[in-house]
């Protein structure tokens, strides 16, 4: 596989990378700027600490061997060599030191224009102490390089005077430094191994959702809607999971009405172009000189055209539905003027089959889409009309409680059989499959009342006994229903 430099792991790799190199450069920068000064400092600090114990400790009047013990772990655990003489210049203490070679007191040293060994003639510099005091000095040592401190203090007690002196370092020696920067190395070792192992893991996090994600998107782009984009990772990529499954589900229905469509399309679509084909050409060869023949014949024409565009209506209807692109706009209105108008657009058919449309109404408001509502309606009693002898009984009525209205359309047709009844819903779906084709039915009256109710969360269904009727009903909230 080739490696994708602009990729979220490298690209992840590369910034943990240049953090953690930064801080470590700052750091080292910190360490080599600051550690000689910070040293210094700290020098200076310790040889005032040690000054006071070992004046506290001549101060005091009984000046045991514990305490001597004390002075000596201060001295040899700090650094410094150091040693206290009397007036005589006798040394009265001197502690092995830890500094070894490099301490200065039994070194030839220059003070002024003295040239002399402490340790070896000590009251020379007891007389600069004298002069002096304290006497501080840096010198840096011709053995080592490294610049030292001297340091005398005269520390005057009941009894007699004491002359005490220090010596340290005052930078760091070499090999004190190789070792911070060894451990320093060692450090920005594991500083960036930690980096680098956080960044594979937060790029793993990061990319392998999408990977698989843009992996599902190919599959989808090759007409597969059996895709699964949902995720467990970070909650922004969960939500671009959802919104993806979200959109392939939505394409999928739109997919499996294109399907159904075309398969449909051309079977309801060719009968009736058969029948114009077939009804043209008789009034082409034969009815064309008869005047009642050829106005029989274009009547089927007209018929079959109308069936034609009804067909074509309803199932754009029905798809827009379906696929969920046509929204349902809630308002209150009344169902009682609804059902008039539908009435009046039925009034027609109503009239030439001379049926006793009984309506049983009362003025309930309820709340939903009118013009969608209306659509349901006219399919229910232009079906109650279609399945209903000549002078037979249609009743409309509403029954409302407290939250909502059932509108019933109850037909004394021929009624649906107990098998077919869960089919009706279906598009396309017609009981009477073959023969008596009716131009009036396309299959598709119930299943857009369906798709519509749906939109609602309505309830909706039918009771029907063959050759007894049906009753098809629906159920509407009531006003304005906020949960709705
Ligand atoms: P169509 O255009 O065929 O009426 P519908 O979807 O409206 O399509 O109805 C589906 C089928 O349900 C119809 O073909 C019919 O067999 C049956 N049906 C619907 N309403 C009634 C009714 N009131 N009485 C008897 N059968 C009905």
């Amino acid at each position: 596989m080739k490696f994708n430099f602009k990729g979220i792991r490298f690209s992840t790799w590369l910034y943990f990378l240049g953090f953690s190199l930064s801080i470590m450069i700052l750091l080292g920068l910190l360490l080599v700027l600051f550690i000689k000064p910070y040293y210094r400092n700290d020098r200076l600090k310790t040889v005032d600490a040690i000054t006071e114990t070992m004046e506290s400790l001549l101060l005091k009047e009984d000046l045991s061997e514990k305490d001597l013990e004390l002075a000596a772990r201060t001295v040899i655990g700090n650094n410094v060599c150091a040693i206290i003489y009397n007036e005589n210049g006798k040394s009265i203490y001197y502690p092995p030191d830890s500094l070894g070679q490099l301490c200065m007191l039994d070194k030839q040293i220059t003070i002024g224009e003295k040239t002399f060994i402490i340790n070896k003639d000590p009251g020379q510099f007891i007389d600069i102490i004298k002069n002096e005091n304290p006497f501080s000095m840096t010198m840096t040592s011709p053995f080592t390089d490294i610049e030292m401190l001297l340091y005398g203090k005269q520390v005057k007690t009941n009894l007699a005077n004491y002359y005490l002196i220090l010596n340290t370092p005052l930078e760091p020696v070499e090999s004190y430094i190789d070792f911070i920067l060894n451990q320093y190395a060692y450090f920005a070792l594991i500083v960036i191994a930690i980096a680098l192992i956080l960044a594979l893991f937060l790029s793993r996090n990061i990319s392998s959702p999408i990977v698989r994600m843009k992996d599902e998107a190919n599959k989808l782009a090759q007409g597969n809607y059996d895709v699964q984009f949902r995720t467990d990772s970070f909650s922004e990529i969960n939500d671009l999971a959802s919104t993806l499954d979200d959109a392939t589900e939505k394409l999928s229905k739109v997919n499996d009405l294109r399907k159904d469509l075309i398969a449909n399309v051309s079977h309801d679509i060719k009968t009736p172009l058969t029948m114009i084909k077939a009804y043209a050409e008789m009034i082409k060869d034969i009815s064309g000189e008869d005047p009642v023949k050829r106005d029989e014949h274009l009547n089927v024409i007209i018929q079959e055209s109308d069936y034609l565009d009804r067909l074509v209506s309803d199932m754009s209807e029905l798809s827009k539905l379906q696929s969920g692109v046509i929204e349902v706009n809630r308002d209150n209105f009344d169902l009682k003027k609804c059902v008039d108008n539908v009435v009046l657009l039925l009034s027609k058919a109503i009239n030439e089959k001379n049926i006793n449309l009984v309506m049983d109404l009362d003025d309930s408001v309820v709340y939903a889409d009118e013009i969608k509502i209306s659509q349901v309606i006219y399919n229910y009693l232009s079906n109650a009309l279609k399945y209903s002898d000549d002078n037979s009984k249609i009743i409309i009525r509403s029954k409302a409680d407290e939250e909502k209205v059932r509108l019933e359309v109850i037909d004394n047709g021929s009624g649906i059989s107990e098998e077919a009844l869960p089919y009706i819903w279906d598009r396309y779906y017609k009981v009477d499959k073959n023969f008596n084709r009716s131009v009036n039915s396309t299959g598709l009256g119930l299943a857009i009342a369906k798709a519509i109710l749906e939109a609602h969360n309505a309830k909706y269904g039918v009771e029907s006994t063959v050759g007894e009727g049906s009753t098809f009903w629906f159920e509407l909230s009531k006003d304005y229903d906020e949960e709705d």
